[in-house]
């Protein structure tokens, strides 16, 4: 669609009023060079401005977060000085009390706000006893706004504050949204009573009533589920074009792979089985993602999927998020390969640089059937002589970026993804809309009930829990989570002396307990990969009972032996990765304990893990209480993906959007053109 205001749309940023050379520079850096771009930087929440109460009243909401504005006059003032730090106060009375507001390094301020003045400040109220502290000041010469006044909030961005950013998409908004061309069709908007783009784009930048504003938001989620729905439809374009190596998956070869392995397959895994070689046997590239709850035996899918393709003359990707989760299938599968006459290979960062470059020389000729690695497996410098299947285990640990990589660089290969955390069915076909899914919803026989506790108080009874298993010769796993890799509000709790012990801290303290006597050893991921791989050797082997370990061990790792999990700190980590963790144990055929060590704040998450052990219903929960996160990915980059993030959070928007691209063609293709452009590298 083109407008009269066509040759305005590609009007450079520095016409607009205070946006000179430097901060076009800044902006530019940031992506955004012209005027229009300024649209899609959007606005964190709409501010309401609040009417003036008490004081009295004021104080009274002190810690609840609420801002509230007060009037009245200055009573007094004072400046402190710290070298080139300062801290003004002003006292405010009016008929019911008087507040404090402390204004930190704005000494100028003195001059600007003196005794008897009257003036509002706006704010919320913190500390004790209870005051602003850079709360907004309205005086008689400049007020603050109306009581019921809107203002968008921007996110700072490229070193500018965000009031400055606002001001920019403001003016951005009134010259430009009006000619943002609409791809949806007009009677469909209707019935979803949502706003054109154009409008939409105005409104949430210059709003006239918080209900446009609302109504703006949803739109814009419109927006974004249609570039999801629009990527997922060129995926599948990609996928039908590419060609891969047709398999051989005869009954022969079938039972042949089966037979490798040490145990029969449950019927879900039989059943699955039978999904990817029907999949291998056509020349349209395999895209399955396979789910498949912790210990339900996804492995040995993999290594099935991996025999068929190298059997057929193919080499075989076996991707791993972490590199302990790499070797672990290294060594487990090579053997099982070999006995089949394959050859087996392992690529990581930590190789020297001569056994790296033997790996990729094999790769190249064709001497090596298999690779084990982690994403590195597929960087610039590795070349496959003939790729034919990427395995991708936890493939939800790859970022959807890596996916996206993983697929465009093998556009001629198979791909069986794997994933132990169920996704719940509206979200799979949201990620995962260009994938056909296969589902292990069943585990080997044979497995020992794992028993879950929220443990509060007493650890004392948590030691004698653990030296009774170690001196059973079973094996314990205690993580400590690292500061920083949960979702908790870890720094509060650094300030407040409550940290968690590091893994260090934790490893040395069990060493001088009882349990010192069977043995405890540590791991994590900052120390060699050769180290860390001896001693889970030591663990697996039973020379070590305790083992001592940061979230490294999240994925994947099998120790049957295991039958004890203790998780410090565990507020910090989210219900999928508690449940992932707790799949290190359950493995053999002993009862297991899962021990959640952690704060209050988690109590809902504890509760839910104490209750079931089913992935499918945690994953539920999960969505429950954290919503669709960064539903659509990665496109979304910088400042402002927090507070656009959670606008994608409607499920029935999504559906919409599913309909929208199905039924108009026209949709469709708008929305294709900016994914096939960010699938092109
Ligand atoms: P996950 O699905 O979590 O990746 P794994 O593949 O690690 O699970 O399998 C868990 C354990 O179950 C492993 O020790 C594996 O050898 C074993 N296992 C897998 N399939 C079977 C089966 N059909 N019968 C018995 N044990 C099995
Ligand atoms: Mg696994």
């Amino acid at each position: 669609m083109e407008t009269n205001h066509g040759t305005d749309r590609s009007r450079p940023l520095r016409v607009l009023p205070g946006v000179g050379p430097a901060r076009a520079a800044k902006l530019a850096a940031a992506g955004l060079a012209e005027v229009r771009d300024l649209l899609r930087v959007l606005p964190l929440r709409l501010d309401v401005a609040p009417a003036a109460v008490p004081v009295l009243e004021a104080l009274r909401s002190a810690r609840s977060g609420t801002v509230v504005r007060v009037a009245g006059a200055i009573e007094r003032t004072s400046l402190a000085r710290f070298g080139r730090r300062s801290i003004f106060r002003v006292r405010l009375r009016d008929a019911s009390g008087t507040v404090e507001a402390r204004f930190h390094n704005q000494p100028w301020l003195q001059r600007q706000l003196v005794a008897g003045q009257s003036v509002e400040l706006c704010g919320a109220l913190d500390g004790s006893p209870p005051g602003f502290t850079g709360p907004r000041v309205g005086t008689m010469d400049r007020p603050l706004p109306e009581p019921g006044t809107l203002t968008p909030v921007h996110p700072p961005l490229a070193g500018l504050s965000g009031d400055f950013v606002g001001g920019l998409c403001r003016a951005a908004a009134l010259a430009e949204a009006d000619a943002e061309p609409e791809p949806v069709p007009l009677g469909e908007l209707d019935r979803l009573a949502l706003p054109t783009l154009g409008r939409a784009l105005r409104d949430l930048h210059a709003p006239s009533t918080a209900l446009d504003f609302e109504a703006a938001r949803r739109r814009f989620g419109l927006e974004r589920m249609l570039e999801l729905q629009a990527r997922l439809h060129v995926r599948r374009l990609r996928a039908a074009e590419g060609r891969a190596l047709a398999c051989d998956v005869s009954e022969a070869s079938q039972v042949r792979a089966r037979t490798a392995f040490p145990f029969a397959f449950t019927a879900a895994q039989a059943r699955v089985a039978g999904e990817i070689a029907a999949d291998l046997a056509r020349a349209r590239p395999m895209r399955r993602l396979l789910q498949g709850d912790v210990g339900s035996g996804k492995t040995a899918i993999g290594a099935f999927a991996a025999l068929l393709a190298a059997g057929s003359g193919g080499q075989v990707a076996f991707l791993a998020p972490t590199e302990l989760l790499a070797e672990q299938h290294h060594m487990g599968l090579a053997p099982l390969l070999a006995r089949a006459g394959l050859r087996a290979g392992f690529l990581s960062g930590s190789l020297t640089a001569r056994a790296r470059r033997g790996v990729l020389a094999a790769l190249a000729d064709g001497s090596l059937d298999v690779v084990f690695g982690t994403h590195a497996l597929f960087s610039r410098d590795v070349v496959y002589r003939r790729l034919a299947l990427a395995v991708v285990d936890e493939q939800h640990r790859f970022g959807v970026a890596q996916r996206g990589e993983l697929f465009d660089k093998g556009v001629d290969a198979h791909a069986l993804l794997m994933s132990a955390t169920p996704i719940p069915r509206t979200l799979a076909l949201a990620w995962y809309g260009d994938l056909d899914t296969s589902h292990l919803d069943e585990k080997p026989p044979g497995r020992g009930p794992v028993s879950t506790r929220w443990v509060r108080g007493d650890r004392e009874e948590v030691e004698s829990l653990l030296l009774e298993r170690a001196a059973a010769v079973e094996r314990l796993y205690w993580v400590v989570p690292r500061i920083g890799e949960g979702d908790g509000d870890t720094l509060a709790e650094v300030g407040s002396g409550k940290r968690a012990e590091s893994a260090e801290e934790r490893h040395a303290r069990l060493l001088r307990s009882p349990l010192a006597e069977h043995g405890v050893e540590l791991v994590h991921g900052r120390m060699p990969p050769a180290e860390r791989a001896r001693r889970l050797a030591r663990f697996r082997a039973g020379e070590v009972r305790t083992l001592v370990a940061t979230t490294v061990i999240e994925v994947g790792v099998d120790v049957p032996e295991a039958t004890v999990l203790v998780v410090e700190g565990a507020e910090r980590l989210g219900l999928a990765q508690l449940h992932q963790l707790r799949g290190r144990v359950g493995r053999g055929m002993r009862a297991s304990y899962c021990l959640l060590i952690g704060a209050d704040s988690a109590r809902r998450r504890f509760q839910v893990l104490e209750r079931t052990t089913d992935g499918f219903e945690i994953a539920e929960e999960d969505l429950r209480q954290r919503g669709m996160g960064d539903l659509g990915g990665s496109r979304q980059a910088g400042a402002n993906s927090e507070g656009f993030d959670e606008w994608g959070d409607d499920l029935a928007l999504f559906h919409v959007a599913q309909r929208l691209v199905a039924e108009h063609a026209e949709v469709r293709d708008h929305y294709a053109v900016g994914a096939r452009r960010e699938l092109t590298p």
